[in-house]
């Protein structure tokens, strides 16, 4: 396992974690000043922006991409709602190419307005993902399933265990090779609970499926189901637990920090959350 101290080159941030108080262009900068490898941004940030623009300025900064958040939720109520959704994404890849994104992460969404049919989302899901790989493939961008925590399957993401998203990305590339085109983001958050973990780790890793590692921390109590996460060492994630397994899989990605926290990190001034997760980085993950 690698040691991080002193080793932030290695390190990225997630540009959710400072809660968009800045153009993107004062982000970038702030996170390479701070001593980082690599940044993650977001649609928004770029859509307000110009990808070209923000690929300059990362690239200025002697920052690495270390992946572009997130996908249009797959499942619709019609077949015109869900064509959109592709659209959608096809144009998030071109950005994520822009940008010199190696991965485009796929939020995939939960249950299509009106529906309890949680196993059609799933389907839907399936289809729209597919539908993104011919795209993707041309622009060299592969696509990132992030299972979700199963608390969001309803409204955020009905893949919900690193063994489904495998699943997923098996079915629809079963003979990947050595650069698969359709892997999985693991984040700590999403995942820390599940106890088929190690095996479903060591299983993305044999198949070189693993394209991101999102680290933050699960408080007790979690006041909201969203933007309540904590920095690392706040909570009762054995985060070094699970990057020691993720890196005995083979993978030698950047550790990307992405905590959603409106009450506390967001409100902070952005230079002191950075130095904080510099700093728990190197002594708790
Ligand atoms: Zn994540």
């Amino acid at each position: 396992m690698r040691d991080l101290a002193g080793r932030l080159d290695l390190c990225a941030i997630n540009t959710a974690t400072l809660g968009y108080q800045a153009p993107i262009g004062e982000t970038v900068d702030a996170i390479a000043r701070a001593g980082f490898g690599a940044i993650c941004p977001w649609r928004r940030e770029i859509d307000a922006d110009d990808a070209g623009r923000a690929a300059a300025r990362i690239r200025d900064a002697g920052l690495a991409v270390s992946g572009y958040c997130r996908s249009t939720y797959f499942p619709g109520a019609t077949e015109a709602d869900r064509r959109a959704a592709i659209e959608d994404n096809k144009r998030a890849l071109d950005q994520a190419a822009t940008l010199g994104a190696p991965c485009f992460v796929l939020v995939v969404g939960g249950l299509a307005p009106g529906s309890r049919d949680l196993e059609d989302a799933r389907a839907q899901v399936e289809a729209g993902v597919a539908a993104l790989t011919e795209h993707a493939r041309a622009l060299g961008v592969t696509l990132a399933l992030e299972p979700m925590h199963p608390m969001y399957a309803a409204d955020r993401g009905c893949l919900n265990t690193l063994e489904q998203a495998l699943d997923l990305a098996e079915r629809l590339e079963p003979a990947p090779g050595a650069a698969p085109e359709i892997g999985v983001a693991i984040d700590v958050y999403h995942v820390w609970w599940d106890p088929d973990l190690d095996a479903q780790i060591a299983r993305a890793g044999a198949a070189r499926r693993i394209m991101a590692l999102h680290v933050c921390d699960w408080l007790v109590p979690t006041r909201d189901l969203l933007t309540d996460r904590g920095m690392m060492g706040d909570g009762v994630v054995d985060i070094r637990a699970i990057r020691a397994s993720i890196e005995a899989s083979g993978y030698a990605g950047a550790v990307e920090v992405e905590i959603f926290s409106a009450e506390n990190w967001w409100k902070r001034p952005i230079e002191e959350t950075l130095a904080v997760c510099a700093e728990r980085l190197q002594s708790v993950c």
